[in-house]
């Protein structure tokens, strides 16, 4: 008999070689990137909204794994239902009976979404995107999809086929023929609506790209228009969902009733991936129209009890906690306290989103001396000048952020929803001692500079 399998040794061995497995096995281009610009650490340990290198420091995480630690990292509760669900053997993915507790989770999503009677479980954003898109298309019997310019709605064909940004799109199709439309511009909306064709409208009600609010009215009046003309509305709360803006979801701030909603990330409980596509009991019965089609849609994984498990915990301590309005509540705090920076800096030029999804832009500033560093760092390349600050956040405060989207300069805030008070003076004191300098000289974009110079010599 051969040894026991042994995790912990795998990691201890080859934990250590990640980077360089990384380089030689799976993407390139990602431990280079993050070499570059000295983001290549070593994490050892997580904690609701913190990781711990092997020294025990701690980093603040203002990105939470794109959206899915909406709890905060290893939840007890969250991580002792899957503990459970794997010790109680249950008969999983038999793919011949009605899993155990798919049912509960979506009665418990349904809960959210009163106006809508069925759930299709899938593995991950893009997969509850795609069958949001192909329910619409066969529902309405039309094959066009609108979308919104700077959307994003994952990467696998369909959903790229509705993805706002070029670079992502090329060299990839063709795709699927479908139209974008600005966000918030209703007259290009009626006027794809009036070529006819549509099928839907694919939209996040707060875009993850530069952190775009659909304008006040915007779903309201664009539903309305899609009803008339006979096409549905989706909403797409992969990464606004789940109580990131302060609401359950992004669109009830709306007062809108979506006729699909595309829902991931944080539902995982950050354990174990899962889609979910909402949507009424008449689409659904159009799709699934008899017997014969019972797995016209479908995913080997979808409904697993395991992520099941995660779902349902997930949902329980959000509504115990009131973790949605804790959302609200912290997020219009640090909103506030930033709304109130950007009076002292003027390379901030503007301060938006809801809940915990906020995003920072910067703006050319008026000082001369400041604007000709701006317009320098722009000839580069658009979008480094934020790139700046999320790295002086980074190594001179140890917080995780991001440029939200490339070539712009706006960094975004999608923290655990769970942070408090602790978390909002730990970044907004970082924040205004990073723009300090940005306001005083050069020294942000040379370290910056540095860190890529040296990170270069080490390669
Ligand atoms: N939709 C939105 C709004 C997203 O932000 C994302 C991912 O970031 C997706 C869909 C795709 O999700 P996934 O990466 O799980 O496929």
């Amino acid at each position: 008999m051969g040894e026991r399998f042994d995790l912990a040794e795998v990691l201890r061995v080859k934990g250590a070689q990640r980077y360089e497995l990384h380089r030689d096995h799976l993407n390139p281009q990602l431990p280079r990137m993050l070499h570059a610009i000295g983001f290549d650490k070593v994490y050892t340990r997580a904690d609701g909204a913190y990781l711990y290198d092997a020294d025990g420091q701690d980093y603040l995480d203002m990105l939470s794994g794109f959206g899915v630690f909406a709890l905060g990292r290893h939840h007890p509760e969250v991580r002792q239902a899957i503990h459970d669900v794997v010790d109680m053997g249950l008969a999983d993915l038999t793919q011949f009976d009605a899993p155990p507790l798919a049912g509960p989770l979506a009665e418990q999503l349904l809960a959210k979404a009163p106006h809508l009677e069925r759930v299709y479980f899938s593995n991950s954003g893009t997969e509850a995107v795609e069958a949001a898109l192909k329910f619409a298309r066969y529902a309405t019997k039309r094959k066009r999809i609108l979308y919104c310019a700077h959307a994003f709605h994952g990467l696998t064909a369909g959903s790229l086929s509705v993805n706002g940004a070029d670079s992502f799109r090329k060299g990839f199709g063709p795709l699927l023929p479908d139209t974008a439309v600005p966000l918030g511009d209703l007259a290009a909306l009626e006027r794809e609506l009036r070529r006819g064709g549509v099928a839907a409208l694919l939209v996040e009600p707060i875009q993850g790209k530069g952190v775009a609010v659909a304008p006040p009215g915007y779903l309201a009046a664009a539903h309305d228009l899609l009803r008339r003309h006979g096409a549905l509305l989706i909403a797409d709360e992969v990464q606004c969902g789940m109580g990131r803006t302060g609401d359950f979801f992004a669109y009830d701030h709306d007062g809108v009733k979506p006729d699909l909603v595309a829902v991931a990330k944080a539902l995982s409980g950050g354990y174990v991936p899962v889609g979910a596509t909402l949507g009424s009991d008449a689409v659904f019965k159009k799709v699934y129209s008899s017997m014969d089609r019972v797995l016209v849609h479908d995913s080997t994984f979808g409904s697993n009890n395991q992520a099941m498990a995660a779902g349902l915990a997930t949902m329980h301590v959000m509504d115990r906690d009131e973790v949605v309005a804790n959302a609200g509540r912290i997020g219009d705090e640090l909103r506030t306290r930033l709304a109130a920076l950007a009076e002292r800096y003027e390379l901030i030029g503007d301060v938006r989103g809801r809940g915990l999804m906020i995003g920072i832009e910067f703006r050319k500033p008026q000082d001369r001396k400041l604007r000709a560093h701006w317009t320098a760092l722009q000839l580069a390349r658009k979008g480094l000048f934020a790139q700046t600050v999320v790295h002086g956040l980074f190594h001179r405060h140890r917080i995780l952020t991001q440029v939200s989207g490339d070539h712009i300069e706006v960094i975004k805030l999608i923290p655990p929803l769970i942070i408090g008070e602790r978390e909002v003076d730990r970044f907004v004191s970082a924040f205004a001692d990073v723009l300090d300098d940005a306001h005083r000289g050069l020294a942000l974009t040379k370290d910056f500079g540095r860190t890529l110079v040296r990170q270069a010599r080490s390669n």
